[in-house]
């Protein structure tokens, strides 16, 4: 008899482990390790992965397979090694670190379909009753008309049979509805003559339509000229208008030709460059290299190059991008290079068609993948290089369960695979480029851009000295003048500024002086209730001074404005100036974000006012002004990156300014001008910040000197909270060796959301053997409460948001 060995889908201590079930006959010589098949499980039945097919068990009584899902199976023998690996690594589920490797659309519910690709004679006697004359069958009918699985799957490996996953129309693409005339220019023009004066509103849009003769959708019609459905419907009547269902999302990959591009001579410094990548390929040797320079310093063309080599060995490859920045221009770039071997995945495509991409690689019938974070877990099984562009995005930490970092994941796959993964960067996180100076990285560095163009010149405003000249506006006097000018030169603006909302530091608007923790070298969170300053790392806390403990001015006060709010300043200030703003708020809907930067790319706006989603991919000829207006409001965030996430920000953000013909301009108002990010950022100096980082990481304790591991107890009531974040930072003291250190209990940053109250410990170490069992013992002894009464303990080891 068959054994076979299954993680079953439910999330919790106990079942976190295989259990051995029976492989009945009708599936015997079929099921493979990776399938997915449903089991009987206490009364339900459930999903379940099989990690192993064995001939032994220890147990008397088992229970058979009840059915299978996959007929091919969905994770190789890799990707199962993997996934218990990052549930060691992030303290998390088997189910939870496998369901993670697999698209969207196959954890939900779908239908399955049998397509035959052969001529009837071909297919072996038992199959040729179940397609009887017909092309394509529903998958259920194999079971009914008990078809033995392993003859289907025979014909699947003989390319007769194909399996097709019909993913729920539920899930398809949103769609939006457009307007345009229904007439040409003069007939409107004429139909214009007939209207009643009464008739303003539909004037008013048929005037509009004179002008812009193009398709827009309804809903920015409607909001541009304040008007309604009503109006819009009754020119349809009269047959001026009408309208049409558009995909809501950018689609810009299918139907496109791509013109074919050949590799470029490379420069004396990408030759040094990708020499030791080409060769960790040839002596198939795994490597970890850090790829160092500007943007515009050859990266890519390196990328491109090395992927080359390896298709050249018919081996594959694997290309994160952040989220933000897979750009239709970036996957062009890739398209063209190697064509239909390349398959695509973000966020934009709809669950159908990523499951698509992902069955492309799943059957080897591309070689590349370019996509997000989770397309580290493309299934491929002949990997020849993996390759993190902008490695420092810390969106390629997963927030939510697994906490995976892709970086680690392209580390173990490239071991098994022994192949080079390049990590890229004009800003390498601290953590990759200390290992790279420690040579557990291979350092390679591109100096300069390729066409020796430099980097736009920063200009740095001293708000306390505009403080202090009677200026108190949020835009600097210099500021002002350089938007009028560009203004007067119809060229763009964009500013840049911090993430709304979240601004509780206090700074004295006199001498720049903000109230830092003697211990942990974070800014002090102001609590506004109880009048005090908090850290939210150690137990430090002080009442909220009156005056600068600096200059004894009384100027201190709590620091930060909302887009809106800002917004609403620069209209009065330039009152003929089209904003744009883009945060949260306006870019909550589908396809907001790509269409505002669509209107200002077509320069329908002059300034783009954004939060921090507007520092990346953009890329506009006509910008000549880039603006950050507030440095200090990330600077001061309570989060010992914080330099670390300025400086790489700042660097970005310049280099939105002057990338074409027009030459740019950046200027960063801020109240501590003398602050090493700023000035190190505004001349360009990783190197220098990184030393001058590296001292205060080393002195404060933190990575990449320390690991940390946080730990966030949230729950409804707030007594209980505290009491099981003190039992827990009792646990971890009288646990954890005396090497590591532990703060805490204290009150998250942000101490409520949604009702529930949250508060945590952090944990400080260098080795530390016994905290992965110290904290999954403090998980099991809440088990019942996590499941029963709302507790929830969340664990985030190298956390990135420390919120
Ligand atoms: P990065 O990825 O570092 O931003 P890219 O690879 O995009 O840099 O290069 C910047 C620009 O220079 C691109 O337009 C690219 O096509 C071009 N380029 C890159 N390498 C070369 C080369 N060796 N010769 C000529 N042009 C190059
Ligand atoms: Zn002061
Ligand atoms: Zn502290």
């Amino acid at each position: 008899m068959k054994i076979a060995r299954v993680i079953v889908d439910v999330p919790a201590f106990q079942t976190d482990r295989p259990f051995d079930y029976e492989i009945p006959e009708k599936f015997e010589h079929m099921i493979e390790k990776g399938m997915r098949v449903i089991v009987p499980f206490g009364p339900r039945k459930v999903m379940g992965f099989v990690l192993e097919v064995a001939d032994q068990t220890d147990l008397k009584h088992l229970k058979p397979i009840d059915d299978v899902m996959d007929l091919t199976p969905v994770l190789t023998g890799e990707l199962i090694e993997l996934g218990k690996w990052i549930r060691e690594q992030t303290l998390s589920f088997h189910i939870t670190a496998y369901q993670v490797m697999l698209p969207q659309a196959l954890k939900a519910k779908y239908e399955k379909e049998l397509e035959c690709l052969a001529l009837e004679e071909e297919l072996s006697d038992e199959l040729k009753p179940l397609f009887a004359g017909r092309s394509v069958i529903p998958f259920a009918e194999i079971q009914e008309k008990q078809i033995p699985y392993r003859k289907v799957q025979e014909a699947i490996k003989d390319g007769l049979v194909e399996v097709h996953y019909i993913v729920k129309s539920k899930e398809t693409r949103k769609k939006s509805t457009w307007v345009k005339p229904a007439k040409d220019l003069h007939q409107l023009e004429e139909a214009l003559e007939d209207f009643s004066p009464a008739a303003k509103k539909q004037r008013a849009i048929v005037e509009f339509f004179i002008e812009h003769k193009d398709a827009i959708p309804l809903k920015q019609l409607l909001d541009t000229l304040h008007t309604t459905r009503q109006t819009v419907q009754q020119l349809m009547k009269k047959g001026l208008l009408q309208t049409f269902k558009k995909d809501e999302y950018r689609d810009p990959y299918n139907n496109r030709e791509f013109i074919q591009t050949k590799p470029k001579e490379l420069t004396g410094e990408q030759k040094q460059a990708i020499k030791p990548i080409e060769e960790s390929i040839v002596n198939e040797k795994h490597d970890v290299f850090l790829l160092h320079g500007v943007t515009g310093s050859g990266k890519t063309e390196i990328y491109l190059q090395t992927i080359e080599k390896v298709l050249k060995k018919g081996k594959e490859a694997i290309v994160l991008v952040p989220e933000i920045a897979l750009t239709p221009q970036m996957v062009q770039r890739f398209k063209s290079r190697f064509g239909a071997d390349v398959a695509v995945m973000h966020s934009g495509l709809s669950p159908g068609e990523k499951l698509d991409e992902w069955r492309k690689i799943q059957r080897q019938e591309v070689k590349v993948v370019v996509g997000a974070r989770s397309a580290i877990f493309a299934p491929f099984q002949n990997l020849g290089i993996i390759i993190i562009d902008e490695e420092h995005e810390s969106s390629y930490k997963q927030e939510d369960n697994p906490k995976y970092h892709a970086r680690d994941v392209a580390v173990f796959r490239g071991q098994y695979h022994r192949c080079p993964v390049v990590l890229g960067s004009a800003t390498p996180a601290l953590e990759t480029y200390a290992r790279a100076k420690k040579g557990v990285y291979r350092l390679l560095t591109l100096s300069r851009r390729i066409n020796n163009q430099s980097m736009p010149e920063v200009e740095i405003v001293d708000m306390r000295e505009e403080l202090h000249r009677g200026n108190r506006s949020m835009f600097s006097r210099s500021l002002q003048e350089k938007i009028q000018e560009r203004l007067s030169r119809k060229e763009q603006i964009v500013l840049f500024l911090n993430r709304r909302g979240y601004s509780t530091f206090v700074i004295c608007r006199d001498c720049g002086h903000t109230l830092q923790c003697p211990h942990c070298d974070i800014s002090l969170t102001y609590h506004r209730k109880q009048e005090r300053l908090k850290c939210h790392y150690c137990s430090y806390e002080i009442p909220m001074p009156g005056r600068c403990p600096e200059c004894y001015s009384d100027t201190i006060r709590y620091f930060g404005t909302g887009t809106q709010k800002v917004e609403e300043a620069l209209q009065l200030t330039f009152p003929e100036a089209r904003i744009i703003r883009m945060d949260v708020d306006t870019t909550r809907n589908k396809g907001a974000h790509e269409r505002l930067l669509a209107e200002f790319g077509h320069r329908r706006a002059d300034i783009l006012l954004g939060t921090q989603m507007i520092a990346k991919g953009l890329d506009f000829e006509h910008v000549t002004l880039v603006g950050v207006l507030a440095a200090d409001s990330m600077l001061h965030l309570p989060d010992f990156r914080s330099a670390e996430k300025t400086f790489q920000l700042l660097t970005q953000v310049s280099g939105r300014a002057g990338r074409h013909e027009l030459p740019g301009e950046v200027l960063i108002q801020t109240y501590t001008p003398e602050h090493y990010t700023v000035e190190l950022a505004s001349k360009y100096d990783y190197e220098q910040f990184f030393y001058k980082e590296m001292q205060i990481r080393k002195k404060f304790q933190y990575p990449p000197y320390y690991y940390l591991a946080l730990i966030t107890v949230s729950h409804p009531n707030q007594i209980y909270t505290i009491e099981v974040a003190q039992r827990m930072a009792k646990m971890l003291n009288s646990r954890l060796s005396g090497q590591s250190k532990v703060l805490g209990p204290t009150p998250s940053p942000l101490l409520r959301i949604k009702d529930r109250y949250r508060y945590q410990c952090m944990v400080k170490y260098k080795v530390e053997s016994k905290l992965q069992m110290t904290i999954k013992r403090i998980l099991q002894v809440y088990e019942e409460d996590m499941q029963k009464n709302d507790l929830q303990i969340v664990v985030d080891f190298q956390p990135y948001h420390l919120m």
